[in-house]
């Protein structure tokens, strides 16, 4: 199994298994906060925010992982686009778009 496979596997389970770390981190605070008897509202306000919470961190962390960053090759520009996860055509692509952007933010050129 090559690089980019695994990195199009991710790409498609990243976001599942992001949301299901949530979920399950949410539902593991609800449980206990449920038995000790604060209110419904209360306990879903707070597993909906762990939730968001861990299930945008893991989605980050996969991204800062497995992310492919593509850069403009032109001295002194600072373009660059980042991609959760790309496969080999796709990897081209990005590379061409990185490349062939209208404007580089050279200094000169303001
Ligand atoms: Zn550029």
């Amino acid at each position: 199994m090559d690089l980019f496979t695994t990195k199009a596997k991710l790409r498609r389970l990243g976001r599942p298994l992001a949301v299901a770390v949530g979920a399950l981190t949410g539902g593991s605070y609800a449980r206990p906060l449920i038995t000790c008897g604060v209110p419904a509202l209360l306990t879903i306000g707070c597993a909906l925010a762990v939730f968001a919470v861990t299930h945008t961190a893991v989605g980050m962390l996969l991204e800062w992982l497995y992310g492919e960053t593509y850069r403009c090759k032109a001295p002194g520009c600072g373009f660059h686009v980042r991609i959760p996860g790309t496969d080999a055509g796709e990897s081209r692509w990005w590379q061409e778009i990185a490349a062939a952007h209208p404007t580089h933010d050279h200094a000169h050129h303001a």
